[in-house]
């Protein structure tokens, strides 16, 4: 069995590894795709002391990184259940989707999440080229232009409010009648002049020539009428969904989905902790990531030592 075994190879997870092998653990990393989201990501320019990194390149370092220690990194395999230890000092065990089983006394869960996407027409095609998810990643690659967001609940009017700080214009799209986010942070959206807000409606497809975005065209819904903003970005705001399907009913979550984590990551479940983007670490970045790895490894190496010797 290992000593501390991680599920998830992104920020989280790798530094989480690091963490644990530097403390002369056995350590197994399990993971279904070495770099998580920052796979996907195009440029990254707000992980500190790193003025700019393409996503692939920084996924491939943290790689690197991780395989500078002894370990046992498991690749392209997926987790589907997990045991708890049930008393301090037993083994947890993680089942894969293969059937095969891992054991052991420490578990870090760092299995991170993915944005709800539109499912429109465009919206994969310009995926980095106006189509966006992150306003703290990508806002400022917007600087002086017409972006949208879509999606009216407390994520997109903060997006909208944050954006229109940065941008030219911003129209911000409600699928309900009225947008669901709190009151305070709605009435702070309706007192900015360079922001557009437009409920009641339905975007039906991201618009692009030239390989980028160039409009989005969205039906109204009362009217039944369709019009296309001509705009250079959208941002897509209607959920970031934790990749915790896997452990429900075994853990505590949130309602959203994350795992409900004390200071140190620790879950519900004793020997057992969680970071990044999968828990309720508020902000999900890459360097906040990082640092919940980190941490969250520390508090089950703090857990360790404090259990039975095996
Ligand atoms: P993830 O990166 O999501 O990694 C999760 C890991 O768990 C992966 O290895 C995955 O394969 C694995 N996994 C998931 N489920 C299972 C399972 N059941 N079994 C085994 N393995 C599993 N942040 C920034 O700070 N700056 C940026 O510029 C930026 N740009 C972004 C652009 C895009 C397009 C996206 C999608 C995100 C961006 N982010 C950015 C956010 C950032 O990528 C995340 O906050 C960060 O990657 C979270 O790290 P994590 O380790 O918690 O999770």
């Amino acid at each position: 069995p290992y000593d501390m075994l991680i599920v998830g190879a992104g920020p989280a997870g790798a530094a989480a590894a690091v963490y644990a092998a530097r403390k002369g653990l056995r350590v197994g990393l399990v993971a279904d795709r070495f770099g998580g989201q920052t796979l996907d990501t195009l440029g990254i320019e707000n992980f500190i002391s790193v003025n700019h990194t393409e996503g692939p390149q920084f996924a491939r370092a943290l790689e690197n990184h991780v395989r500078e220690y002894p370990v046992d990194v498991m690749a392209g395999l997926r987790a589907a259940q997990l045991d708890g230890a049930g008393e301090p000092g037993a083994l947890a065990t993680v089942t894969l989707d293969n059937g095969g089983q891992l054991k052991a006394r420490s578990l870090v869960l760092a299995t991170g999440a993915r944005w709800r996407e539109l499912g429109v027409p465009g919206e994969a095609e310009y995926r980095n080229k106006g189509v966006a998810y992150c306003p703290h990643c990508d806002g400022p690659l917007f600087k002086g232009q017409r972006v949208a967001v879509v999606g009216g609940g407390n994520s997109g009017v903060e997006a909208a409010i944050d954006l229109a700080g940065i941008v030219k214009e911003v129209t911000l799209l409600e699928f309900a009648p009225n947008l669901k986010a709190d009151d305070v942070l709605v009435k702070k959206l309706q007192s900015l002049p360079n922001v557009t807000i437009l409920t009641h409606v339905q975007t039906q497809e991201v618009v692009g020539q030239n390989g980028k975005v160039s409009g989005l065209r969205y039906l109204h819904r009362e009217t039944g009428e369709s019009v296309t903003l001509a705009l250079e970005g959208i941002f897509v705001q209607i959920g970031l969904v934790p990749n915790t399907e896997w452990l429900k009913g075994t853990l505590e979550l949130s309602r959203y989905g994350e795992i409900v984590v004390d200071a140190k990551g620790a879950t519900s479940l004793p020997g057992v902790f969680a970071a990044g983007d999968c828990t309720t670490v508020p902000f999900k970045q890459i360097i906040i990531a990082t640092g919940d790895g980190a941490k969250a490894a520390l508090g089950a190496f703090d857990a360790l030592m404090r259990m039975p010797n095996p």
